[in-house]
């Protein structure tokens, strides 16, 4: 199994791509978006502001993701996906969740980035209940490797211990099933 759980800071990983857990303006914002912006300095706002906008204000709706450099980070590059909303779980909250898991995998399979480090998207300010969230995450990346190579190496990070629980609780549930 080539999922890892890890708690700590996502902008001290040197992995091929760290992502990021963005808005649809990819104009910056709190949580680990401003966290991986100070890191990385000003010119990864400045690549983001470049990217295209697909309606006024949007350059990545909810569930997809862009690609940019990571400039002064150790990973190579940051991938921008737009986590939904929480609101009551009725609203594709899983799915469009799933697809920033799913979208983010293909992209770094396309580039051929052979290590990827994803935080807990939508679980800060966008309100995910965590155990829910880690479902997610778990299911779609164990998903991904059992019938993908690329990437080989797929970082959860846990940025506080009741993440890291939450998702050492799904791996242990999901497991006995791919064994
Ligand atoms: P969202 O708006 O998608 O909820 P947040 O940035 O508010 O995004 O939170 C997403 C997750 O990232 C939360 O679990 C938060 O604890 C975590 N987080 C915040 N800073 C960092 C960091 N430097 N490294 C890794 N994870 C972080």
């Amino acid at each position: 199994m080539n999922i890892e759980v890890w708690q700590g800071d996502i902008t001290t990983l040197a992995v091929d791509v760290i992502v990021n857990a963005a808005n649809e303006t990819l104009l910056g914002g709190g949580g680990v978006d401003g966290a991986i912006h100070r890191a990385a300095g000003p010119q990864l706002l400045e690549a983001c502001a470049r990217l295209p906008e697909v309606r006024p204000g949007v350059r990545c709706p909810t569930g997809e993701v862009r690609a940019t450099p990571g400039f002064r980070l150790p990973a190579q590059h940051v991938f921008h996906a737009v986590g939904p909303v929480w609101r009551d779980g009725t609203h594709h909250e899983p799915e469009l969740l799933a697809n920033c898991y799913w979208q983010s995998l293909r992209l770094a399979e396309q580039m051929d980035l052979h290590s990827i480090a994803f935080p807990a998207i939508s679980c800060g300010i966008y309100g995910y209940p965590l155990q829910l969230a880690a479902r997610v995450a778990v299911s779609e990346t164990l998903a991904w490797e059992k019938s993908h190579k690329v990437p080989r190496r797929i970082v959860l990070v846990a940025f506080n211990e009741a993440m890291y629980k939450a998702y050492q609780q799904q791996l242990a549930q999901a497991l006995p099933q791919v064994a």
